[in-house]
């Protein structure tokens, strides 16, 4: 049997083939709604076809297509593939090749693939993408004859389970792309200047186009990776007391569906669930907390620009929301600025998987956008079951950070 490859096992292959690679058996038989025989015996019949799914062979791999839906156009058919976007991505044209080839090579000729979203309905030649398709297609059989591709930074690592092991990688490899906050300019300077790696990193004693202070810097986060532990870069204040914020933005209709507040060890979730109920939950938010002493601490700057914007759209609010936001407090700040971690990206899942803690779903902000959709589409309350729990974990993962950092100051 060969090894089945949905376009999403394509996307993932995409952005990062170490990541596909390690999880390529768990992505298989996903949503098989209806059977391959089922789809075919309703096409043969002329009828629409939610869900179909057809598949043929390509390179020793089991191409599978499942598109959104497929319906008849004259003799030939047209495949339907809904989205959530406001534009138009270029990507979707090797989408639509896929789907198109699988369901041509198989007999159903299509004509055309529409790309449907609230925003837009585009129809394309599927036929433009294929050239690009076989291409990485070719590149993922091979894939399998090889060990295992080596770590690439890329903005997906930020909520990979996978961030430790790939540090560990990098940090075997000695490679200066498992130093965080390296950009590309300082790493050509350091090549430049013979520093290709960490130790020699560690070794150098001064650099001539790198001031003193930044290597230095430089040379922690080095130790740090290589003997696996935090490293104070220099000293902070004590963080005192406070609650934990986690907003959650529904993608597609720019609104924020969940504001979640842990105080103490209570969970507090304010659940908006469309735009008309913006205003009620946001002023229930604001009052929540300014009931509540000490700081609002929250992981990067998400949660003050949401709550800047949002009086921005609501002004009567706004001497509340200043009022508020004297409160807020990074934690993401405090920690890239005083403290060297055996991590390449200081994300708060990359942070957090590295002190032990584990969230209890695998969604990140997107996929929690989709269950939250899925419950306001379906009101199955383990939709919304998930997502609550994915933003609470957020919150006791930011006061877990927020411990870390006390008790390595007080230590
Ligand atoms: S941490 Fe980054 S490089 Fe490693 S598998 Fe995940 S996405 Fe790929």
């Amino acid at each position: 049997m060969y090894e089945q490859i949905w376009f999403e096992d394509i996307e993932q292959f995409l952005i990062c083939s170490r990541r596909y690679y390690m999880e390529q058996k768990e992505h298989k038989e996903k949503h098989a709604v209806i059977s391959e025989q089922e789809t075919r015996e309703m096409m043969k019949l002329g009828f629409s076809v939610e869900r179909p799914v057809v598949s043929t062979e390509l390179f020793g791999l089991n191409l599978v297509s499942g598109p959104h839906v497929v319906v008849p156009d004259g003799d030939k058919w047209k495949i339907i593939l809904k989205k959530s976007a406001k534009t138009f991505k270029n990507k979707y044209l090797m989408e639509a090749a896929f789907h198109g080839y699988i369901f041509s090579s198989v007999g159903f000729i299509i004509s055309q693939v529409v790309i449907d979203s609230p925003y837009f309905t585009k129809q394309v030649d599927w036929r433009d993408g294929l050239s690009r398709l076989f291409g990485l297609i070719e590149n993922l059989a091979e894939l399998k004859m090889h060990d295992l591709p080596d770590p690439k930074p890329v903005s997906q690592c930020k909520t990979c389970p996978h961030v430790l092991e790939c540090t560990d990688v990098l940090v075997k490899k000695q490679d200066l792309l498992a130093v965080h906050g390296l950009n590309e300019k300082t790493r050509i300077k350091l090549i430049e200047e013979g520093v290709n790696n960490l130790s020699t990193i560690v070794q150098s004693e001064k650099l001539n186009q790198i001031s003193t202070e930044s290597f230095e810097k430089l040379k922690k986060k080095a130790i740090s990776l290589l003997q696996k532990r935090e490293i104070v870069l220099s000293d902070y204040q004590e963080l005192g007391d406070g609650v934990f914020l986690d907003i959650e933005s529904h993608t597609n209709k720019d609104f924020d569906y969940l504001f979640g507040i842990l105080v103490e060890d209570k969970y507090t979730p304010f659940l908006c669930e469309n735009e008309e109920q913006e205003y009620k939950t946001f002023t229930d938010v604001l009052s929540f907390l300014d009931q509540t002493n000490g700081a609002i601490y929250h992981y990067c700057a998400y949660e003050p620009s949401r709550f800047s914007s949002l009086s921005e759209k609501w002004p009567d609010l706004k001497p509340m929301v200043a009022k508020i936001r004297k409160r807020f407090v990074d934690i993401y700040q405090i920690l890239s600025k005083h403290v060297a971690l055996p991590l390449f990206t200081y994300s708060l899942k990359s942070v957090a998987r590295l002190y032990g803690f584990s969230w209890r779903t695998d969604l990140d902000g997107l996929r929690a956008s989709r269950y939250f959709q899925l419950w306001l589409s379906t009101h199955d309350g383990s939709y919304l079951k998930t997502v609550l729990d994915y933003n609470e974990d957020d919150t006791r993962a930011t006061k877990l950070v927020w411990e870390r950092l006390n008790s390595l100051r007080n230590n």
